[in-house]
This record gives structure tokens, C-alpha cells and sequence, in this order.
């Protein structure tokens, strides 16, 4: 039997998808040499069910036009094409009756969402299943050896740190830029910029 295939998943409402997603995405599959890293856009993200979120639709165009340059990136609608809200627990089990048992799964987080694993659906199931990277995010400093301590052995198995280039940048941000009609540029790939202004996203 070969060397076990490694897979980042990187799930995010991704409203818009972002130069942060992207650089994070990409230094945490060169450190865990990742075969792939599988960007999931989560249909009706459950920590963000009272806010507005853009249609599924639309976050899926811009999320496949921001990886389509790069040949390790995919892009998967598991998510949205699943009704009731994306429990990453269900999309996981979905990933691992697809792929089988001879890929590990990564699950990508910035370091203000490791921070918040503890409130997540069947989290110590889901810690059985794949490995969670928390990587850099400008204004965060978790504390990761208390948050895999506070899993016991199986948290010090599957939770870890890496250092990644820090960017100040979030889709609230950018939301909020287009509003104010101030400029995103370099701050989401240009095709991305583009499809914002055509579709006429985050005007209000
Ligand atoms: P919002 O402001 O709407 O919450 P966001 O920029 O935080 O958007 P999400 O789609 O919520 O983007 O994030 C998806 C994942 O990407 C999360 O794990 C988040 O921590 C991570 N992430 C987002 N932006 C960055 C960034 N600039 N650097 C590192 N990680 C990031
Ligand atoms: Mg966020």
C-alpha cells in the first residue's frame, strides 16, 4: 500500500472569497504537503444564520473564478447542494464515503475560527475524523495548546499551529468597501473584483 493521500479542506461562507483564503490555502498546503486543498462555500452557515449572506450561487461562481489558476485548488458545492445548514461533521463523513480510507483529511482554519471549534456540532467526532491546521490571522492570538488540551489526547493528535503570512483582510471588510464604493483591488483576485461589480454584489 502506497502513502496515504492528503486533502485540505478549506470551508468558509466565503462572501467574497479573498487574497487571506487564498494565501492561507496555499502555506498550509506547501507546509503538510497536501496533495489538493478543496475549497467547500458553505450553503447556510449556522454561525452566520441571522446575518444576510450573498446566494449560494454567486459565492460558488467566485470562489471557482479565484482558484481556477492554480491546479492544486478544487472547488466542491457538497455543501450547497445539501439542504438544512452545513455541519462541517456531515461534510466530512460525505468526503470520506467519496474518497475512502486512504486520504487524510486537513481541515484549514484561521486562527479566529480554531478558537470556536469547541462550539461546533459532534466536534469530537469530528476531531476522529480529520486534522484541524490553525493558521495565522491578523489580530488573533489563540491559545492552541490550551484549546488541544482542552481535547484531551485526541486534540493533541489532530489540532495544530502553523504560522502563516499575516493579512489584514476580511469579506466584511471588502463588503463594506464595495459599499462605500472604495477600491478591492489586490485584495481579491481581479476576476473576482470583476463578478462584484457585474453582479452588482454588496451595494446594500
Ligand atoms: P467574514 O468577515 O464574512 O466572516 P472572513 O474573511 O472571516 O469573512 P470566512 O469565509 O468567514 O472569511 O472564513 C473562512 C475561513 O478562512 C475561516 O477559517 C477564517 O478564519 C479563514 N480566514 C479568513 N480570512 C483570513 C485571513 N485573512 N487570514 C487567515 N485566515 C483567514
Ligand atoms: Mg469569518
Amino acid at each position: 500500500m502506497g502513502e496515504k493521500k492528503r486533502v485540505g479542506i478549506l470551508g468558509g461562507t466565503f462572501d467574497p472569497i479573498h487574497v487571506g483564503h487564498l494565501m492561507t490555502a496555499e502555506a498550509v498546503r506547501d507546509e503538510y504537503h497536501l496533495d489538493k486543498v478543496i475549497f467547500i462555500p458553505a450553503a447556510e452557515p449556522p454561525h452566520k444564520r441571522h446575518q444576510d449572506v450573498t446566494m449560494a450561487k454567486h459565492r460558488y461562481v467566485m470562489t471557482v473564478l479565484a482558484t481556477c489558476s492554480n491546479a492544486n485548488f478544487e472547488v466542491s458545492d457538497i455543501e450547497m447542494s445539501r439542504p438544512g445548514p452545513s455541519y462541517t461533521i456531515d461534510t466530512i463523513s460525505q468526503l470520506i464515503t467519496q474518497y475512502g480510507n486512504d486520504t487524510e483529511f486537513y481541515f484549514i482554519t484561521g486562527a479566529d475560527t480554531i478558537q470556536e471549534i469547541h462550539t461546533w456540532d459532534r466536534i469530537d467526532e469530528l476531531l476522529q475524523l480529520c486534522h484541524f491546521i490553525g493558521a495565522s490571522r491578523q489580530g488573533c492570538v489563540p491559545d492552541v495548546n490550551q484549546i488541544k488540551e482542552s481535547f484531551g489526547e485526541l486534540g493533541k493528535q489532530k489540532i495544530h499551529r502553523l504560522e502563516t503570512p499575516e493579512l489584514e483582510i476580511s469579506s466584511t471588510d471588502i463588503r463594506q468597501r464595495v459599499k462605500k464604493g472604495y477600491s478591492i483591488k489586490y485584495i481579491v483576485p481581479t476576476a473576482v473584483e470583476q463578478y462584484i461589480y457585474k453582479q452588482g454584489l454588496y451595494k446594500d
